[in-house]
């Protein structure tokens, strides 16, 4: 049996109609870029994510970078994230000249570890950017206080986090700026690369909205030096077709999640396996299952997993503290700890909506196969 990680093609039948009907619009209309697709996702996703105001772009990449852009940040300033994320968090702080200021996570959720930003933050800390990883909110109101206290913008990378809560606050309302993916693995996903970006803030909302124009005020009356990022038509009339099964999709996730604990337990594999830490006060979306084991196993049990033609993942093997592009930034390994064991003992196996109880009783009997041998 085969056990892909995840799986698009199965969620295509729940949408297959209205995509159709939708692309027939598009094409009859001939209007690709900032038509009513996208003005209607916008209101949409603002209302799902509890903000007043959303601009769509091109990536999750780009929003990170617009994001940014919008709060002036370039070179001498310093921004303050976790190094336990995927590139683009990085590089949208590296590309604006401005240096990451890495802050350890914490073990249990994977996420910034809240307790050590004070001691990051300096004179030129000019935003701290929190990734929402894996689907489970950072610890939101000890961070927005602490920002509060220094004046410092939070950014929301939650492009892994649509639907996401802390305290009851949906993820991408919190902090002054919300960053959303679509690209297709992603919880809600476009037909290619797409993005968003969420705000309450009116003023950096039409910030936004010029940069992502090339700062353009109006037609070719160019106030600021934006870049062109703008989310398709087609990419927003896909989205709205999903948009609707999101809630559905998410409880799926949540449900296979708790199966998966059950049946580890059942089957002895609690002292093998740890299981993702979910804080009480947390609305866990997983877009990843994400379990650890220890670093000297992990790469045996995905091998045991691949030739049982189960998909896995880790996300991400290699710390960007020690990516070679930011060798120049003076870390060394070592210097994030708990980040490096969480980057060799992490594993997602896995959990997408559409998923059968068959191909979950693989997954589990797999890996309880794999502990009985070793
Ligand atoms: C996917 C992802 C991004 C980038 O989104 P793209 O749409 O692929 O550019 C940024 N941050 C995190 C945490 C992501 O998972």
């Amino acid at each position: 049996m085969n056990v892909p990680l995840f799986e698009l093609k199965a969620q295509y039948p729940a949408v297959r109609n209205e995509v159709r009907a939708a692309l027939e619009r598009i094409f009859e209309a001939q209007q690709f870029v900032l038509g009513p697709e996208g003005e209607a996702l916008e209101a949409e996703i603002a209302r799902y994510c509890q903000t007043k105001f959303a601009i769509g772009c091109a990536s999750g990449s780009d929003a990170l970078l617009l994001a940014l852009m919008s709060l002036e940040i370039g070179k001498g300033d310093e921004v303050i994230t976790t190094p336990f994320t995927f590139f683009a968090t990085g590089a949208a702080i590296t590309r604006l000249g401005a240096r990451p200021i890495f802050v350890d996570i914490d073990p249990k959720t994977f996420n910034l570890d809240v307790a050590r930003v004070e001691a990051a933050i300096s004179p030129r800390t000019k935003a701290i950017i929190a990734v929402h990883l894996y689907g489970q909110c950072v610890d939101m109101e000890p961070l927005l206080e602490l920002a509060g206290q220094h004046n410092i913008p939070v950014i929301e990378d939650m492009a892994q986090a649509i639907g996401a809560e802390d305290r009851g606050r949906r993820a991408g309302s919190m902090g002054a700026i919300g960053c959303l993916s679509f690209y297709p693995s992603k919880n809600l996903g476009a037909a290619g690369d797409a993005g968003m970006l969420i705000t309450n803030d009116e003023e950096l909302a039409r910030r936004l909205r010029m940069l992502h124009v090339h700062g353009e005020e109006r037609r070719y009356y160019h106030a600021m030096v934006g870049i062109n990022s703008r989310l398709d038509e087609i990419h927003a009339a896909v989205l709205r077709a999903k948009l609707p099964h999101l809630e559905d999709w998410t409880r799926a996730r949540q449900q296979l999640v708790q199966q998966y604990q059950g049946r580890f337990n059942d089957a002895g594999l609690h002292e093998h396996l740890v299981m993702p830490g979910i804080r009480d006060d947390a609305r866990h979306v997983f877009h990843l299952f994400v379990i650890r084991v220890k670093a000297s196993i992990r790469d045996a049990l995905r091998n045991h997993l691949t030739a049982n033609g189960i998909g896995n993942g880790v996300y991400y093997p290699v710390p960007l503290h020690l990516l070679e592009c930011f060798q120049y930034l003076g870390f060394k390994a070592g210097d994030f700890p708990l980040t490096e064991t969480a980057a060799a003992e992490t594993l997602a196996l896995p959990a997408f909506p559409e998923m059968t109880a068959a191909q979950q009783d693989h997954v589990v009997s797999t890996v309880a196969s794999f502990f009985q041998r070793n």
